[in-house]
């Protein structure tokens, strides 16, 4: 049998004041198995460390048990130091008499006694404990990235620049998503396409960068370091190696629908490219609305003018295959429905619109080339009013997060308006101005001074249509008097929500999301740029509301730790994990409905269950679940955790 050393921590006086350490040192020393025991003030100190490795080397100990605090502190510590000892990592474990001991009792006799049963459940679990390796598998070294907004954007250049080929997939014509329908960015009022278009440019022209637009995932399989993926591009009807973006089949198309890039605020052919500056620039039919699609091949007009007869009718939707080792998932957000605000009239009033909508009319490559018009009949609304939190904040109707960027873009409209239309009059209702980014406040503040804008602290009742005016029902909660205000156009400060197909999308990644759709990360604070399951990573407002410097940030974390993974040839995976005895297993299944992880499958043929080694992570759901008993963990089995409470019953 292997000797067993064990090394009991003081942790200053976090263990010692409660633990009496010489009972249990004296203690410990006699359990069956113990070749030796001591204490030290701090283990986990270099001088703690040192004794430790002395230990194993010259007592031969081919085991140890460290008496400490959580192994999720100091775990990694200790094994590492075990290994320059020459000893295996899974040999060596934590009894954990801190956190579950000396800190949570005050009776020092109960808690030594605890200590050293705690100590002895841990010493029985060793005595069983096998050596082990790391899993390892080989790594893809390519990237995929769902979604080009601004966060798709900025990782997969930081991806490429860092010499990695990537695959980035966006399923509306042209990459850019919402930065590019927006005019002036807070807090500097930068011309957002100025600073977006640059790196559209530098994402479509990049040699590691393979773009696929107009195009969705349509099957993924696979484990992190290894998936295979299945593209779904649509048929846009455009030869693209023979367009040259020359816009004559948009400008000569018949048929006119409302524009998405627009917000319904302006007119797209059915062939189209949504916006001047579109990445590609080369144009998309819109099969659902071209009469050649619709009346069997009548029309054909784009055909006929195309100089390069770049259009064909007959292309179909293709399915492109790839491998790749790591998924960023970037789909960004939409705004909370407009229908769901029926209280202000929204979606039926034209007068009534929302932040995106008034992005447009501010922008020079608008609707209306960056005039303020209202959209009812085209005159300049002379008094505007803006209202925020619209569908956030508001658990008992819409939705109870704040979207957190609602209140900025409010502050920046309400200022964009003033400048277009100096004598009119800015009005916002807000229950708060959140102003919490770096130089927000100062904007806000300036925004309010320069721009001359009232600010009516409130939320709005409702919104009625009396002729030509909109009439805003209100209370000033701050003077408690009830307001009725008539104005000419209303910019709601709509709630932020996940894109649409997101939670299918999650579904088909198996990762998870929140209750409200945005993907969930591994760790809130620790690791927000993972998600729970290995391989995936991600990038901005799919993950929650953001404004663009969050998103860059968080799109540049997921590229390094992207990187990261990527580092090496092999990734290393820890072997606590599920293990199958073939001869117990039932081929039930059970186990593979149970698995959170998607780590297990069963073997048709063998008709039993396996374990896909690199996607366990030894949550021990499975083993739980198995009704035969043929499911165990590695150095976790069903004979050591009897044993271990054996002797914290005796
Ligand atoms: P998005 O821009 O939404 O990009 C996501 C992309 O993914 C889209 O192109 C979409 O088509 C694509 N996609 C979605 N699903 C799929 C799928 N399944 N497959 C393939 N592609 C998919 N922030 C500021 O800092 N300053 C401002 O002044 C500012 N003004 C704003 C004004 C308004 C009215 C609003 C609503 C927001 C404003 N913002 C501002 C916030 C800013 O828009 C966001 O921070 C930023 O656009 C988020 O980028 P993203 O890439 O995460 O998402
Ligand atoms: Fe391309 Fe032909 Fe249309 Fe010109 S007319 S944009 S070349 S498809
Ligand atoms: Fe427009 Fe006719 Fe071409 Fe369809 S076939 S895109 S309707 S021009």
């Amino acid at each position: 049998m292997k000797k067993i050393g064990v090394f009991v921590c003081h942790c200053g006086r976090n263990i010692s004041a409660t633990v009496n350490i010489d009972n249990v040192v004296k203690k410990i020393k006699k359990y069956p198995g113990v070749s030796f025991c001591t204490d030290n003030k701090y283990m986990c100190s270099d001088p703690g460390q040192d004794l430790i490795k002395k230990a194993i080397k010259e007592k031969k100990l081919g085991s140890v048990v460290i008496a400490a605090c959580s192994p999720s502190l100091h775990e990694v510590t200790f094994r590492n130091n075990s290994v320059k000892a020459g000893l295996n990592p899974y040999l060596t474990e934590i009894a954990n008499i801190r956190e579950q001991c000396s800190w949570v009792h005050t009776n020092i006799e109960e808690a030594t006694k605890k200590a050293i049963n705690i100590i002895e459940s841990i010493i029985e679990k060793i005595k069983l404990n096998e050596s082990l390796s790391p899993v390892k598998v080989k790594v893809n070294p390519k990237v995929l990235v769902i979604g080009a907004g601004i966060a798709g954007i900025q990782t997969s250049l930081d991806v490429a620049n860092a010499g990695h080929k990537v695959i980035l997939i966006e399923r509306s014509p042209s990459i850019g998503g919402r930065m590019a329908q927006l005019s002036e960015t807070f807090p500097t009022l930068d011309c957002s396409q100025c600073i977006l278009t640059p790196k559209m440019v530098e994402v479509s022209q990049h040699k590691n960068i393979s773009l696929y637009t107009f195009s969705e995932l349509e099957e993924i399989s696979g484990n992190v370091g290894n998936f295979k993926v299945k593209i779904k591009k649509k048929a846009s009807c455009v030869d693209n190696t023979k367009c040259t973006g020359c816009g004559i089949c948009s400008e000569k198309c018949p048929v006119s629908v409302d524009s998405e890039f627009d917000e319904g605020l302006g007119k797209r052919k059915a062939i189209y490219s949504p916006f001047p500056q579109a990445v590609p620039n080369k144009p998309v039919i819109d099969k659902e609305n071209c009469t050649f699609f619709l009346k069997d091949g009548k029309c054909g007009v784009c055909k006929i003018v195309c100089p390069f007869e770049a259009i064909d009718f007959n292309q179909k939707d293709e399915i492109i295959e790839k491998e790749v080792g790591a998924v960023i998932v970037a789909t960004g957000y939409e705004l909370y429905p407009m229908k769901n605000i029926k209280e202000y009239g929204a979606g039926k009033y034209p007068d009534v619109i929302n932040g995106l909508q008034f992005e447009r009319l501010l922008s020079a490559s608008g609707p209306t080339e960056g005039e303020i018009h209202r959209p009812s009949d085209n005159k300049i609304p002379k008094r505007v009013a803006f209202i925020s939190c619209v569908g956030s904040r508001d658990p008992e109707h819409h939705l109870p997060y704040c979207s957190k960027i609602c209140c900025m873009y409010m502050v920046k409209h309400a200022f964009l308006y003033k400048e277009h239309v100096p004598d009119g009059e800015a009005i916002v209702f807000s229950i708060d101005t959140r102003t919490s980014g770096k130089d927000y406040e100062e904007f806000f503040t300036r925004a309010k001074e320069e721009g001359n804008i009232l600010y009516i602290r409130g939320k709005p009742a409702r919104i009625i249509k009396q002729g030509n005016e909109l009439v805003i029902w209100c209370i000033n909660t701050l003077t408690g008097k009830q307001l009725r205000v008539k104005c000419d156009m209303v910019v709601l400060s709509m709630a932020i929500v996940p894109s649409s197909g997101a939670l299918q999308l999650a579904k088909e990644l198996r990762i998870q999301t929140n209750s409200f759709g945005f993907f969930s990360e591994a760790h809130p604070k620790l690791r927000p740029v993972e998600s729970l399951v290995p391989g995936f990573y991600l990038a901005g407002t799919a993950q929650s509301p953001k404004d663009i410097p969050d998103t860059v940030s968080q799109a540049s974390g997921a590229a390094a730790k992207v990187l990261t993974l990527l580092s090496s040839d092999e990734i290393s995976h820890s072997p606590i994990i599920a293990t199958v005895n073939e001869e117990l297993c039932s081929g039930c299944g059970i186990c593979v409905e149970t698995c959170p992880y998607d780590a297990r499958e069963m073997d048709e043929e063998r008709q039993i269950a396996t374990v896909k080694e690199i996607l366990c992570e030894g949550c021990g759901a499975c083993i739980s679940a198995c009704p035969s008993g043929a499911s165990q963990q590695r150095n976790l089995t069903d004979d050591q955790i009897n044993n271990m409470i054996k002797v914290i019953l005796q």
